[in-house]
């Protein structure tokens, strides 16, 4: 890359301002060339390459003479023998205070001890809030370093690309300036993320290459379909950024694969309306994606940002999102604060007049007012940090260690931020002093205290409330585990009774011996296996006693018998365990049926068990055991496979009662108020409906099946006792799965 020459740089600054003062740059090309003489970067090009490079960047948002000098002089101070007194004489006072502004703020390095960076923080605001030139001098600065980050030692790159991503791309982005701020968090990206970097970008050319003729056809398309209706726009396809499509992906944890929208379009138009007459062409032209729809134009976001923005189903079902605004929504998009900055050529740009108009601003005045007031600079830097990054929160640990969340996190995403073995053994919480749910949204600035218990497992159903794909891999994880673990203890149950029947000896030893002949490399394998009903009983005892007779088929009573044990107990400590909510604290809200995902154990559907029911539990392969009342119908259906049969009974906690699903039906007569009246009943009685179905309306009758929840049998049956006492009811029972 060759230096810029003098000329190229009046040129630049000339095409998009015919006033500017060549000689004014044409000076302060010389005299920075001259000053860093012979000066070289880390790349090996001379020195002054560099500030010309920020010059050029700073000509790209079209700024003002005075930010170009600034930039070509910006590290002559600190760096050379240049004074600021020769540069006020030579640029005058205002230049020369650009100057000094970026020299206070040139040796922050703001990653460093708590106390210096809340001070380096400040001085950085001050510098800006004096003149917002020289955050952008600063930006421009920030961003040409990190395009040749490469060439720094590796050891200093990560702390400069830390500091990237938690400072400078926050504040671009919180002064508007969309475009830089993704620049620097990609570059940022790219030296914190290497390979999550390289794999996005792989990927991304992958399908790139596969469905770029979609996104062409689309921007075809759509282009026809506007011009049909007479409106002039520019539509303009863009694929993702690396760094974005990652930060969806940790967001939402997902797969690269199930990432729907990685191809966007902007649509620029000139006037206001058009914004709207263009969404109304996109929702009627392709199927909307529903709440993805949101209008900034009527609300700008807090760093002025307007745009409509849509998602909908386009051709080949792939997503599309898309961007509508105006030409002038999209410049202040792109530009931010320097879009107010531009036009203030030749006088001091203050905060006033039309930055007015500038929620930037606007924000940047509130916090240099709350500079003034507090005295404590660590307190000011994190007060700010969380207005920077307003889709995160920042909470902290008792001891004060801070944790930063994305928003929407709660306590449950805070503990696996902490660590895997808190959030896994997290059982409640505490915000800022009082117990709080664990599903409590956290707000910024919330001091979060997890409670913890030794010996437990995280729901599963704590996977999808959880925000952070940390917490949901470890969840997945620790729930795996839990109901491998499960299964296992549930195997070795079944092959010692199998055995038991048999009437052979039963040993890991002798198991351990046969584990070839049943392809499995551990015990602990057999267990899972025969536990997940992939392998049967019969065939484990039949591996380590080859020469044993077939066993006889047996009914569940016989076998009841013949084991001579009666029902098979199950105690708390098990392998085979009910779960329940209650049991695990947090759990309150979880109905027992939504447990069945992950969990071996579950209840009947249509009509489950209640406690005072004998229970018996059958078997499914890879789903788990599923507890029936003894007299349910559905049990024929196992009569010949003994193998799934589990004897099991009832182990209830007097000290967390707990409710339980069951089912009735009825048959009422048609008049009015007929259903109130039973569900009242049923009310009075304190039982709880879930689910009200009526069927087969006839005339005079009606159908109706009630799920409801109770304590246990006793209770529903005093339920359909009262239930029949009622005039309008001609028939009531209950129903079993
Ligand atoms: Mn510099």
């Amino acid at each position: 890359m060759g230096m810029m020459r003098q000329y190229e740089l009046v040129d630049r600054v000339r095409s998009y301002n015919p006033n500017t003062d060549e000689d004014l740059l044409n000076r302060a090309y010389v005299y920075a060339m001259r000053a860093h003489g012979t000066q070289k970067r880390a790349s090996g090009d001379p020195f002054f390459a560099h500030p010309l490079e920020v010059a050029a960047i700073l000509t790209d948002l079209k700024l003002d003479d005075a930010t170009i000098v600034a930039a070509v002089l910006h590290d002559t101070v600190e760096d050379t023998a240049a004074t600021l007194e020769e540069i006020e004489s030579m640029f005058g006072p205002d230049i020369r205070r650009l100057v000094d502004g970026l020299t206070k703020i040139k040796k922050l390095d703001l990653v460093s001890k708590k106390a210096a960076q809340g001070e380096n923080f400040r001085k950085l605001l001050l510098a800006i809030a004096e003149d917002v030139r020289v955050l952008l001098v600063k930006l421009a600065d920030r961003l040409h370093n990190m395009r040749t980050l490469h060439f720094v030692p590796p050891e200093k790159r990560l702390r400069v690309a830390e500091e990237t991503a938690e400072i400078y791309a926050p504040l671009a982005g919180r002064m508007g300036m969309q475009e830089l701020r993704e620049e620097l968090e990609e570059l940022a990206f790219r030296h914190i993320k290497p390979e999550a970097h390289s794999t996005i970008t792989k990927r991304l050319e992958e399908v790139t290459e596969r469905e770029g003729s979609v996104i062409s056809a689309i921007e075809i398309d759509l282009k026809e379909k506007l011009a049909a209706r007479g409106i002039q726009a520019e539509v303009a396809g863009r694929r993702k950024r690396p760094y974005s499509i990652w930060r969806k992906m940790e967001r939402k944890s997902v797969s690269f694969e199930q990432l729907s929208d990685i191809f966007g379009f902007r649509v620029i138009v000139d006037q206001l309306e058009d914004c709207y007459r263009v969404l109304g062409i996109v929702h009627t032209t392709w199927p909307m994606v529903p709440g993805r729809y949101k209008d900034y134009i009527s609300t700008p976001k807090q760093n002025d940002y307007r745009s409509i923005h849509t998602t909908v189903v386009g051709p080949g079902h792939s997503r599309v999102e898309l961007q509508i605004r105006t030409d002038k929504m999209d410049r202040i998009a792109e530009y931010g604060i320097a879009a107010h900055a531009h036009y203030k050529d030749g006088r001091t740009t203050e905060l006033s007049g039309a930055a007015d108009e500038s929620r930037a601003y606007q924000w940047l005045r509130r916090t240099v007012d709350l500079l003034a007031e507090g005295d404590n600079p660590e307190e000011f830097l994190e007060h700010t940090k969380l207005e920077l990054f307003h889709d995160q929160v920042f909470c902290f640990t008792p001891k004060g260690r801070l944790i930063a969340l994305p928003r929407g996190a709660t306590p449950i995403d805070f503990a696996y931020a902490v660590h895997t073995d808190v959030g896994n053994t997290a059982v409640g919480a505490k915000i800022n002093g009082r117990i709080a749910p664990l599903l409590t949204e956290l707000q910024n600035g919330d001091e979060v205290e997890i409670t913890r218990a030794d010996g437990q497992v995280p729901p599963a159903a704590w996977e999808s409330l959880v925000v952070t794909g940390k917490a949901r891999a470890a969840i997945r994880r620790a729930t795996r585990a839990a109901v491998r673990k499960q299964y296992a203890g549930l195997g070795r149950q079944i092959l010692e009774r199998a055995f038991m029947r048999a009437e052979r000896v039963f040993t890991d030893e002798k198991l351990k011996a046969a584990l070839k002949r049943l392809a499995r490399t551990a015990v602990d394998d057999v267990f899972a296996a025969v536990g997940r009903g992939e392998m049967f009983s019969g065939d484990v005892v039949k591996a380590v006693y080859p020469d044993l007779e077939p066993e006889k088929r047996s009914t569940p009573e016989a076998r009841g018998e013949s084991n001579g044990k009666g029902w098979f107990e199950l105690r708390k400590g098990d392998n085979l365990k009910f779960k329940l909510p209650g049991e695990t604290p947090g759990a309150n809200a979880i109905p027992i049926r939504g447990l069945g995902g992950d969990l071996p154990v579950r209840f009947a559907p249509n009509g489950g068990a209640v406690p005072g029911d004998r229970i018996v539990g059958i078997l499914t392969p890879g789903e788990g055991v599923t507890i029936y009342p003894i007299q349910s119908p559905s049990l024929a259906a196992f009569d010949n496979e003994p193998d799934r049969w589990l004897d099991v009974r009832w182990d209830l906690d007097d000290k967390t009662p707990q409710r339980f699903p069951a089912r009735i039906a009825l048959n009422s007569i048609n008049e009015p108020g007929s259903l109130a009246q039973i569900t009242t009943t049923i009310a009075e009685h304190d039982g709880n409906i879930d689910a009200v179905t009526m069927v087969r309306p006839t005339p005079d009758f009606t159908d109706v099946t009630i799920d409801l929840t109770v304590w246990d049998l006793k209770h529903l049956s005093a339920i359909i006792s009262e239930l029949r006492e009622k005039r309008v009811i001609s028939r009531v029972e209950r129903v079993v799965g």
